[in-house]
This record gives structure tokens, C-alpha cells and sequence, in this order.
């Protein structure tokens, strides 16, 4: 049977241990993530790259972190998200990114949103649009189960790139 006390404590428990938990799904917010992918977006600044950051969330833990370095390694396909979904994939030990989801701070271009597709990835955060050069305004999907958010540190993210290609004028 179950004392008064221990009930007590029982329930100090339960409480203390739902604020814990409410604690930790408070933290681990799409700003959470996104702020994250913003930080690789300044490290590309500072190497005189386009300022486009993003890192792959597994089970709230970051298991890729990129950014752009077409010019570092002249490779026009090294944009951010493809070097993040292959180094995803490798930590992983599998090419799917099931349960993964992809936070990057510009949203992706052709190139990178077939990649996307193909890793089957569960969910996309963008930060700011590219009404240009994303894909989105060129009627492409990702995978069918993948879902797709926009709009987060939408303001800092397209800030960063505009800065960018002032400082290049
Ligand atoms: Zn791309």
C-alpha cells in the first residue's frame, strides 16, 4: 500500500517531472533549430560564401550540420542541404532520412529539393523564401510524406543573404 507520504512525493514527482518534459518540448522549437541553422548561415558570411546554413534533426538531436561552399570547394552542387543530407545519411547508416527533419534557413532549389526527395525526409523547415530559385514557386513537391514549413526566422534569414550580396555590389 501506498503511504501518504509516498504519495505526496508521488505526486511532487509527477509534477516536477511533467514540467521537465514540458520544459524539454518547449526548448527543442522550430527557432530551436532553425537558430542553429542560422549559425552555419554566419560561418559561410565569414568565409565570403552565399550565407545559407542548414542542420538534420533526429529525435531533438542535430546528427548534420552544413553550409554553402560552392566557392571553397568549386562545386556549384555543394549548397548547404546537399552535403547535410549526405552526412546525415552516413551517420545514420542508411540513404533515408526517415524521422529526420532538414532545417534550413533558405528554401532549397531544385537541385537540393530532388535530393530531398529522394532522402524521403520527413519534414523541411525553411527560415525565408526564394521566390526565384526555390522550388516551390516551380510547382515541384517533396516526397509525398514529407511536410513543409515556412516562415521561421523568416525576417534574419533573407536579412543575412540580402546583406550578403550588398557587401558584393
Ligand atoms: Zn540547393
Amino acid at each position: 500500500m501506498v503511504s501518504d507520504i509516498d504519495s505526496k512525493f508521488l505526486k511532487i514527482f509527477n509534477e516536477k517531472l511533467s514540467f521537465a518534459l514540458s520544459f524539454y518540448f518547449f526548448m527543442f522549437t522550430d527557432e530551436y533549430f532553425m537558430k542553429m541553422a542560422f549559425q552555419e548561415a554566419e560561418i559561410a558570411f565569414e568565409k565570403d560564401e552565399v550565407p545559407i546554413g542548414c542542420v538534420v534533426v533526429s529525435n531533438n538531436r542535430v546528427i548534420a550540420r552544413a553550409h554553402n561552399l560552392t566557392e571553397t570547394l568549386n562545386d556549384v552542387t555543394a549548397h548547404a542541404e546537399m552535403q547535410a543530407i549526405t552526412s546525415a545519411a552516413n551517420f545514420l547508416g542508411g540513404k533515408y532520412l526517415i524521422n529526420c527533419t532538414l532545417y534550413v534557413t533558405l528554401e532549397p532549389c531544385v537541385m537540393c529539393s530532388g535530393a530531398l526527395s529522394w532522402s524521403q525526409i520527413s519534414k523541411v523547415v525553411i527560415g525565408a523564401r526564394d521566390e526565384q530559385r526555390g522550388f516551390i514557386n516551380k510547382s515541384l513537391t517533396l516526397h509525398p510524406k514529407t511536410e513543409i514549413v515556412t516562415g521561421i526566422m523568416e525576417n534574419e534569414c533573407s536579412a543575412i543573404v540580402k546583406e550578403f550580396f550588398k557587401s558584393k555590389r
